[in-house]
């Protein structure tokens, strides 16, 4: 019998985790403070089926059969019989840390808690509960039924037994997971969000345009998708957290977040999830 799962923030990371975990075979509860967030991360769930169903990648029992496997809760206590537990709420730190708090207090004895942050310390959170052995990142890519890896971060005090288990579950779900330390960042995104605020400070210093910015990078390094257009996808508030945490955590000037991005932010356009980023969607 699978452990039961239970997944914190039902947001586009959220119910992608849900998702693949639901859909290899481990009952799965997703949790969100917001009824409305639950919904839509349940019917991206449907549609993202649909979508495996048409291209011939899943057929129409394993969809209803992932889709059984599912349920939603608002309030956190339901995490009680879960065997791992994957944080995916807002990227905030503060947040995060009561949101741990809560994990520790309401999670079984011995449960796994894992953290999808992109940038926040593992060590720090892990400093917050009274099991910082059982504390680890599990950070997903997105989308992430799509995307194969998986980011493993062991926090100082993560143990051997939690950081195997953690390995053998990522790749229970299918996908490859690597084993990294906790440093601001990690490497995903030690690497990416420099990358991307330098996109945002040539496109606020006029080097070009979000077209030439995105098709240089598309067509001149093979990559799948233009530096803009990913931090649209990524949320730009979300890349706004992750560079103010490399800022802070590592003290170099090198990673200031552009002025341009903290005004998207401020002005609410956070790029797919908002309508809205440097590009426009409908
Ligand atoms: P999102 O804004 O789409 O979703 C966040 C969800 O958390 C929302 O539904 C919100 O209602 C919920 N939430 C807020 N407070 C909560 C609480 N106290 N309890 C339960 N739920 C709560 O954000 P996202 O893009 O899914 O990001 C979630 C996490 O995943 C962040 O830590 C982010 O850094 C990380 N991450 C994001 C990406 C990406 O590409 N967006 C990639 C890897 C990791």
């Amino acid at each position: 019998m699978p452990d039961r799962i239970a997944v914190i923030g039902a947001g586009q990371m959220g119910n992608g985790i849900a998702h693949v975990f639901a859909q290899n075979g481990f009952d799965v509860t997703m949790v969100d403070v917001s009824d409305a967030a639950l919904a839509r991360g349940r019917s991206t769930i449907e549609k993202n089926l649909d979508r495996q169903v048409k291209k011939g990648t899943l057929d129409a029992a394993a969809r209803e059969a992932t889709l059984g496997r599912l349920t939603s809760a608002t309030d956190i206590g339901a995490i009680g019989d879960a065997a791992l537990v994957v944080e995916a709420a807002t990227e905030n730190v503060e947040l995060k840390y009561r949101i741990f708090g809560d994990m520790d207090r309401l999670a079984a004895p011995g449960a796994i808690l894992a953290s999808n942050t992109s940038s926040i310390s593992i060590t720090d959170i892990a400093a917050r509960t009274s099991r910082p052995e059982l504390v680890i990142g599990m950070h997903f890519m997105n989308p992430v039924p799509v995307m194969q890896l998986v980011e493993v971060i062991r926090g100082l005090a993560t143990s051997d037994a939690t950081t195997q288990r953690v390995l053998e579950l990522a790749a229970a779900v299918g996908k490859t997971p690597v084993e990294v330390n906790d440093f601001p960042g990690f490497v995903a995104n030690r690497i990416l969000l420099p990358m991307i605020n330098e996109a945002v400070f040539a496109l606020m210093e006029g080097v070009g345009t979000v077209e030439a910015i995105d098709t240089v990078m598309k067509l001149g390094m093979n990559h799948p998708m233009g530096p803009l257009a990913l931090a649209d996808l990524i949320g730009l508030d979300t890349c706004l957290a992750i560079l103010e945490v490399l800022h802070a955590g590592l003290g170099d000037s090198k990673y200031r977040p552009c002025p341009l991005l903290r005004k998207y932010v401020a002005a609410g356009w956070l790029g797919r999830k908002s309508g809205r980023g440097f590009h426009r969607y409908a």
